[in-house]
C-alpha cells in the first residue's frame, strides 16, 4: 500500500514540488544521490575505486518531454565519459542510461529517437574505454527497451541489460539473454505493475528472482546480481560455485548509499562488487523509488511535506 502511495507521488507534479523545496529532504536525498554535478559524481566514483569497488554512473533524468532536451542529456554522458577517460577511472567505471531520458516516449518515432541517442552514448563510452548499461523502466515499455537493446548489441555487443524479476515474464527473459558476452542486471523491480503482469507479493518477487538468477548463473552470459537482500547475495555466492564461475565472471550491484558496509566486505573477500552512482538535478523520481523501498525512510520523507504546512 505504502509503496503504491509513493510510487505514485513519484508522478504527482504538487507533490514532486512540495518534496523538492523541503529543507529536511535535503540530507536524506544525499545519502542516496553523488550530488547535482557531474563533478560530484566523479569524486564519488574516484572514493569508491580507492575501496576497490567499482560503479556506474547514472545522469539523472527521465521522461523527457522534447528531442532538445534528450539531446542534452546525450552531450551530459559525453562530457560525463570524457571526465571519467581523463581522470583514469574508465577501467572500473560504466554509465546506465535510461531510454525515457532519450526521448523513448516521445509521440512520435520515440523507440527510433531513444535508440539514435543511445547509440551516440554507446559510442562515446567504447570511445572512452568504458561500456553502457541500458536501464530498465515501467513495465509498458519492456519490449522496446529489450528492442532497443538488441540493436545496441549489434555494434555494441557489451551493452548491459536489465531485467526485473517482478514481472512474470522476466524468467523467459532470461533465459533469451543468458548468452556468450551477454551482461545481464538481475534487479527485484522498482516500479508499480498490476497483477496481471507483474507478481504482487514480495515472497513471489523473491522467489522469481531466485529462479531467474539461477537460468543466469547456469547461462554463459555475465550475470549481475543487482540486490541488496542478504538471501541473494548469499544465492548468488552457492548459485556462481555451483556453476563454477570464478569471482570475475558475475558481479554484485549495490546502490549508492545502500548497505556501503556490506559493499566494501564483498569486495574484501575478493568479489566483483558494481556501487551505481546517480547524480544530477533530476533526482526526485529516483529518489521516491528509494524511499518506496525502504518503510523506515518514510518518516523523513512525511515530516518534510508536514514542514510545508
Ligand atoms: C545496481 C542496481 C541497479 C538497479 N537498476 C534498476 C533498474 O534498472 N530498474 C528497476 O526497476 N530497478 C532497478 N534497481 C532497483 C531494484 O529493482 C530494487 O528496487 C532495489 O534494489 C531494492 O531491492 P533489493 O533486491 O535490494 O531487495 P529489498 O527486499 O527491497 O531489500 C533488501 C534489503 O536491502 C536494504 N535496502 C534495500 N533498499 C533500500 C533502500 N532504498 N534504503 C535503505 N536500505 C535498503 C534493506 O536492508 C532491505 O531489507 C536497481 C538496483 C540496483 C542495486
Amino acid at each position: 500500500m505504502l509503496r503504491t502511495a509513493l510510487l505514485a507521488a513519484a508522478r504527482s507534479p504538487r507533490v514532486r514540488r512540495a518534496v523538492e523545496t523541503a529543507p529536511p529532504t535535503r540530507p536524506l536525498v544525499r545519502r542516496f544521490v553523488a550530488g547535482t554535478e557531474a563533478t560530484e559524481a566523479l569524486a564519488a566514483a574516484r572514493s569508491l575505486r580507492e575501496q576497490g569497488l567499482r560503479v556506474s554512473l547514472d545522469h539523472l533524468g527521465e521522461h523527457v518531454t522534447g528531442a532538445e532536451q534528450a539531446g542534452s542529456v546525450v552531450a551530459a554522458y559525453r562530457e560525463l565519459l570524457a571526465a571519467l577517460a581523463r581522470g583514469g577511472l574508465t577501467g572500473g567505471a560504466e554509465v546506465s542510461v535510461k531510454l525515457s531520458a532519450l526521448g523513448q516516449a516521445l509521440p512520435v518515432d520515440g523507440e527510433k529517437i531513444a535508440l539514435e541517442h543511445a547509440r551516440q552514448i554507446c559510442a562515446a563510452a567504447e570511445q572512452a574505454g568504458s561500456a553502457v548499461t541500458v536501464d530498465m523502466e515501467d513495465h509498458t515499455t519492456t519490449d522496446s527497451t529489450l528492442r532497443v537493446l538488441a540493436a545496441l548489441r549489434v555494434d555494441f555487443p557489451r551493452t548491459g541489460a536489465v531485467l526485473q524479476a517482478q514481472l512474470r515474464r522476466t524468467e523467459g527473459d532470461c533465459r533469451d539473454l543468458a548468452r556468450e558476452g551477454s551482461r545481464v542486471r538481475l534487479c527485484k523491480g522498482a516500479y508499480a505493475a498490476p497483477a496481471s503482469v507483474a507478481f504482487p507479493r514480495p515472497s513471489e518477487v523473491d522467489r522469481s528472482y531466485a529462479r531467474c538468477l539461477a537460468v543466469l548463473m547456469a547461462g554463459s552470459g555475465y550475470p549481475m546480481v543487482a540486490s541488496h537482500d542478504p538471501r541473494m547475495v548469499r544465492l548468488a555466492e552457492r548459485l556462481a560455485a555451483r556453476n563454477g564461475r570464478g569471482s570475475d565472471e558475475y558481479e554484485h550491484q549495490m546502490l549508492y548509499g545502500v548497505r556501503p558496509d556490506e559493499q566494501r566486505r564483498l569486495a574484501g573477500e575478493g568479489r566483483r562488487v558494481r556501487v551505481y552512482v546517480p547524480y544530477g538535478h533530476e533526482w526526485y523520481g529516483y529518489f521516491v523509488r528509494r524511499l518506496a523501498e525502504r518503510p523506515a525512510n518514510v518518516g523523513f520523507f512525511l515530516r518534510s511535506l508536514a514542514s510545508r504546512g
